[in-house]
């Protein structure tokens, strides 16, 4: 009897460090990447009222769950670091001084070790490294996979796994990671909610809202998809916000994007 007590207390006490271990491995973590930057022709075209030329940031964020690593979108293309004058798009210049891939490498990451691949639409400066993650799990709002693209076609290639929302979802069923259905800007926009042990929550704007501004004054670009289900979107962040006492992490305002943590440093 003795003896079996012994080993025991020899077996727990073996244990509780790798336990400690285990918990500390798979603790959740946030990682801010920076996907890129957006020079704009006219700041009007995302801020109504605005008047001259404007910037963005692009913003990816990197989750680690258990063992599970969610990438929320995918900034501007890699290739725009060997693209000193950059590349215009439709609304301005894309530059990038640093690949999405070499952000993940340092923190000793893979593209294949992406198991999700949240999106929060499917606009250019959010998809521009899919190719990246093949393998990765597509999370996306139905109404966004099923949206064809201006010139005919899928946004998004048949073969990759797809996990298609219709509203919210928690994806984890733990209420660390959840999807907020928020259309307009897109027909199947979505915001992100992560849950913090140390830094709380947190809404993840993604184009729900470009600026500080325009959520202060309660706007939204009248290039959006649909304006009145965007301002409907602004209410129901509100609301949200509201119930789980969140910041807001708006990805393309510039001075606050300014002041995030960038990996390899992270929030816990
Ligand atoms: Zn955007």
């Amino acid at each position: 009897m003795r003896r079996a007590l012994l080993l025991l207390a020899l077996s727990a006490g073996c244990l509780a460090p790798i336990a400690a271990a285990n918990a500390q491995a798979s603790s959740p973590r946030l990682y801010v990447l920076y996907c890129g930057d957006i020079a704009l022709n006219d700041a009007s075209s995302f801020t109504p009222g605005a008047s001259g030329p404007g910037a963005l940031s692009d913003t990816c964020y990197l989750i680690r769950h258990g063992q599970d690593w969610i990438l929320w979108d995918t900034g501007l293309p890699d290739s725009l670091v060997d693209r000193p004058d950059g590349m215009k798009s439709n609304a301005g210049v894309w530059t990038s001084r640093k690949t999405l891939a070499s952000q993940l490498d340092e923190i000793g990451l893979k593209p294949a070790d992406i198991r999700y691949l949240a999106l929060s639409h499917s606009h250019p400066d959010h998809v521009g490294n899919l190719n990246l993650f093949p393998q990765a799990t597509l999370v996306v709002q139905k109404a966004e996979y099923d949206w064809v693209q201006p010139f005919g076609g899928p946004r998004f290639k048949p073969e990759q796994p797809a996990i298609k929302l219709e509203g919210d979802r928690d994806l984890f069923a733990d209420g660390s990671v959840v999807f907020i259905s928020t259309p307009g800007h897109s027909p199947g926009h979505q915001c992100l909610l992560v849950r913090l042990p140390k830094t709380g929550a947190l809404l993840l704007s993604g184009d729900a809202v470009h600026t500080r501004a325009n959520w202060d004054s309660h706007r939204v670009p009248e290039r959006n998809f649909n304006v009145p289900q965007s301002l409907a979107s602004l209410d129901r962040m509100a609301a949200v916000l509201k119930e789980t006492n969140a910041q807001l992490w708006i990805g393309h305002e510039v001075s606050e994007v300014a002041l995030r943590r960038y990996a390899p440093d992270y929030y816990e």
